[in-house]
């Protein structure tokens, strides 16, 4: 190769700078043609009073080689500290978040040595949008936010992956049995966009049971893709059950940027002691390089690596009298893997990575939409209430009085549930009701109707503490009916 590829690199805390300096080692002696620039991250930038973690001239360095490796890094104890890894993911548009998951065996120890799946994780939006208030004495919100932009872009993300690395299915996993809106649209654009790919098996479970799967038959999985919050907990299940947490990689893809590490953290109870097991950083460099173009240098390391676990010199973490042969420390497991440069595993298969390198957008083209005719029909009305030993009965009654040009109230609920009219005096009751309002025949209304109303409401004496508007688009209801409407 002529010319190196210049990537950003940051060593970290605990044992970063080992596993750092290791990975490292490994590349050079396999020839990755790669020139480093070294930024700082992590305890040391938060000290000096950076709470992003991150100092200033990273970002340019980011911007100018659009690759990051990067080692784990300890987030300061107390508040005031962001995490590292949300500002980065978000402030570079790093919607995916990939996660290969794949059993040695019988090297490292596992009960299903079939597993190689891969977990692709929608890592921008979702309960992560991290939009949080407290409403009530009683009540606190976390807001759910699912685009179809965000939603298109991972989907066709994880069929482009699938192709492009020879798959031959890829899951969605959602919840949208239960949030038919939020998650029923991440399913329906799912849907849509696997017509695009018939090569490709598509298919769908239900997040409960496809945790469960995971976690009991791994090997019927092949990509999954899936929400932000879901995602994050799978990759850990499935990482568990490969046995390998401690040797994965992940990356984190978006348009123009890049960023590759170790899924574990920085292990400060074994910093600066040589005995950390490099694998997982290594594993991410493996994925950059396949990203960068270079994936005939990634198979060699991939392959040295396997045969090192073969020839049973393993880091205490993964030594298991019987399947090891030689306890190592981090730099001696380094070299170990460079003296095999060039060897091939001999029971595990060997490695194969795509061609080509997946740098800039690829094919993820968003489908293009004309908006939808957008009318609106009512308003839900929040109203924080305590009174009254919390008879629905007796905030229903007063609301019923509100009446903005026949925009009047249809009915309550708490929690979800209806409560008025006609609620059944089991139900639980906290100071948090939603009050729907509509008109009789449900056609449009206008904004001033609803300043009416919270006005009317405000009259009668209700703290009313947010709204959200009821709308049809192109015809079809926006808005979640009421358990019980
Ligand atoms: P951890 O992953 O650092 O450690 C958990 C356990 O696994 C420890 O016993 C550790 O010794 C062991 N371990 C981890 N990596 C190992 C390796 N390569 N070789 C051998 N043993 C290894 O998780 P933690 O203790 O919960 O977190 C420590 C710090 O890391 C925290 O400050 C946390 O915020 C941070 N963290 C950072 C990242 C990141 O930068 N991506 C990810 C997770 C945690």
């Amino acid at each position: 190769m002529s010319s190196k590829r210049k990537i950003t690199v940051a060593y970290g805390d605990g044992i970063g700078p080992e596993i750092m300096n290791a990975t490292l080692s490994i590349l050079e002696a396999a020839g990755a043609a790669i020139e480093t620039d070294v930024i700082e991250i992590g305890e040391k930038v938060y000290l000096k009073g950076i709470s992003a973690g991150i100092e200033p001239r990273a970002w340019d360095s980011l911007r100018e080689t659009k690759v990051f490796l990067k080692s784990p890094i300890t987030t300061p104890q107390g508040g005031g500290f962001k995490s590292l890894n949300v500002t980065t993911r978000k402030t570079l548009g790093l919607y995916a978040n990939v996660r290969p998951c794949k059993a040695f065996a019988p090297y490292i120890r596992t009960h299903f040595p079939k597993t190689d799946l891969v977990i692709i994780r929608e890592n921008e939006e979702d309960l992560y949008a991290g939009i949080e208030h407290r409403q009530t004495d009683e009540v606190y919100q976390c807001l759910k936010l699912i685009t179809r932009p965000g939603s298109e872009k991972i989907v066709r993300y994880a069929f482009e992956y699938a192709r492009k690395y020879n798959r031959k299915k890829v899951t969605c996993m959602t919840k949208d049995n239960i949030m038919k809106l939020a998650d029923g649209l991440f399913h329906k654009v799912f849907n849509e966009v696997a017509k695009e790919y018939p090569d490709i098996e598509a298919d769908h479970k239900i997040i409960d049971i496809g945790t469960a799967l995971i976690a009991d038959r791994p090997e019927m999985f092949d990509v999954i893709v899936t929400l932000n919050l879901y995602g994050d907990i799978i990759s850990d299940v499935a990482a568990q059950v490969t046995g390998s947490v401690g040797l994965g990689g992940s990356s984190n893809v978006g348009e123009d940027v890049a960023m590759f590490e170790a899924i574990h953290g920085s292990a400060p109870d074994i910093a600066g002691m040589d005995i950390a097991n490099p694998s997982g950083l290594l594993n991410g460099a493996i994925m950059m390089l396949v990203h960068i173009g270079q994936p005939d240098v990634a198979e060699k390391i991939s392959n040295a690596w396997m045969k090192t676990l073969e020839d049973g010199i393993h880091t205490g973490d993964i030594f298991h009298e019987g399947n090891s042969k030689k306890k190592v420390g981090t730099q001696e497991f380094a070299q170990a893997v460079i003296e095999r440069l060039g060897q091939k595993p001999q029971n595990m298969a060997p490695a194969s990575f795509a061609k080509g390198g997946d740098e800039g957008a690829g094919d993820l083209r968003l489908t293009k939409r004309e908006p939808s005719k957008k009318e609106l029909i009512g308003v839900d009305v929040f109203i924080d209430w305590k009174e009254g030993q919390r008879d629905p009965n007796i905030i229903g009654d007063r609301l019923r009085q509100v009446n903005a040009d026949g925009l009047k109230l249809r009915l309550i609920t708490n929690r979800g549930v209806k409560v008025y009219p006609d609620g059944m005096k089991e139900t639980f009751c906290s100071d948090h009701w939603r009050v729907r309002f509509l008109t009789a025949d449900e056609s449009a209304i206008t904004h001033l109707q609803i300043i009416e109303v919270l006005k009317q409401v405000m009259e009668l004496g209700f703290d009313f503490i947010k709204t959200e508007h009821l709308y049809l688009f192109n015809g079809e209801r926006g808005f979640s009916l009421a358990q019980g409407e």
